[in-house]
């Protein structure tokens, strides 16, 4: 007799608050004729190349182009109605939309303002800033716009170029919402030895923590698959953590049709998780295909997705 392969759905999975607060607003947009279109994201809503398609599929325009910061891509646009991503955005670029006579929505997650709103408070305090995060990713880009002085490190290099100065003044460090608690660990032990006086604010989110955990928490598997897009930094996290932490083989795949099922041969144990910003149903698909899935049999093996745009909202 075959014994089938033990399918774990780990929980908390998928979809944060933030995420469904900025499809919430796109969906409303597209619902309601009163805003002018065409209707431009900046960026993708969420970073997830499925919820952008099936937006897009809706007359959704979303212009990212790599490179170019919101408040450069602005330029593309001459009227409508644009929306700002749940990454956060500049004061510079909404004030730049409003001047532009677009109407303007903001999607902005409330744990990224939060962040805003702590490194505002505490340059006013005459704090210097330093803010960990990811180089090119939207959430950094905003809040580096908030002023001259906040100094950007992505890695123990970037913290030994912090100019020495900082040891004579006050040095707030601070991070984006989505980075696991081993980069910043490694950031901050290098920062301790150059300038041990720094006030520190962990800013990881909630919902970035408790999937993280429920990573860390497993029991150990043959191999875990996180469902998120490549873009996403808090789904390439969970696969991190998994691979580096836990020690167990991790990847990252953007629905049922990115597994290899060379990956499922001669295991007795998948674990699954997604990132905040997967569809609940491109995950469930994933479940599903694993738990009727038998390597000796054949008709198990198709793992297309069957799932229309529709579905993906
Ligand atoms: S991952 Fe965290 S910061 Fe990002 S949208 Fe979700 S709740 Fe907000």
């Amino acid at each position: 007799m075959v014994i089938p392969m033990k399918v774990i759905d780990l929980t908390p999975r998928g979809y944060c608050h933030g995420v469904l607060n900025a499809l919430a607003m796109v969906k409303k947009v597209i619902k309601t004729e009163s805003y002018p279109r065409p209707i431009y994201v900046l960026g993708q809503i969420v970073h997830n190349k499925k919820i952008t398609e099936a937006f897009n599929a809706f007359g959704v325009i979303s212009l990212d182009q790599t490179g170019k910061t919101r408040y450069e891509m602005l330029d593309e646009i001459t009227s409508g109605t644009v929306i700002f991503t749940a990454h956060g955005v500049s004061k510079q670029a909404i004030e730049k939309a409003k001047q532009k006579g677009l109407v303007v929505l903001n999607a902005t997650c409330r744990d990224v303002t939060k962040v805003h709103r702590a490194v505002e408070q505490k340059l006013e305090e005459g704090y210097e800033i330093v803010y960990i995060g990811h180089k090119n990713h939207p959430e950094p880009e905003a809040i580096l716009a908030i002023s001259d002085s906040i100094y950007f490190v992505e890695n123990e290099r970037d913290v030994l170029l912090l100019p020495n100065l900082l040891s004579e003044k006050k040095l707030f460090v601070t991070n984006q919402t989505t980075l696991s608690m081993y980069d910043i660990e490694s950031v901050l032990s290098i920062l301790k030895t150059k300038f041990p006086h720094y006030l520190f604010d962990n800013e990881i989110c909630h919902a970035t923590t408790v999937r993280q955990e429920a990573v860390m928490k497993q029991d150990k598997v043959d191999l875990m698959l996180v469902v998120g897009d490549t873009l996403s930094s808090n789904s390439n996290k969970l696969a991190f953590v998994g691979e580096h932490h836990q020690k167990i083989p991790s990847k990252l795949i953007g629905g049922v049709e990115d597994i290899d099922l060379a990956w499922l041969k001669g295991i007795d144990s998948v674990s699954v998780t997604s990132g905040a910003s997967t569809p609940t149903k491109v995950t469930e698909e994933v479940i599903s295909f694993l738990k009727q899935y038998k390597e000796n049999d054949p008709t198990t093996w198709d793992h297309q997705s069957k799932l229309e745009l529709i579905d993906i909202l």
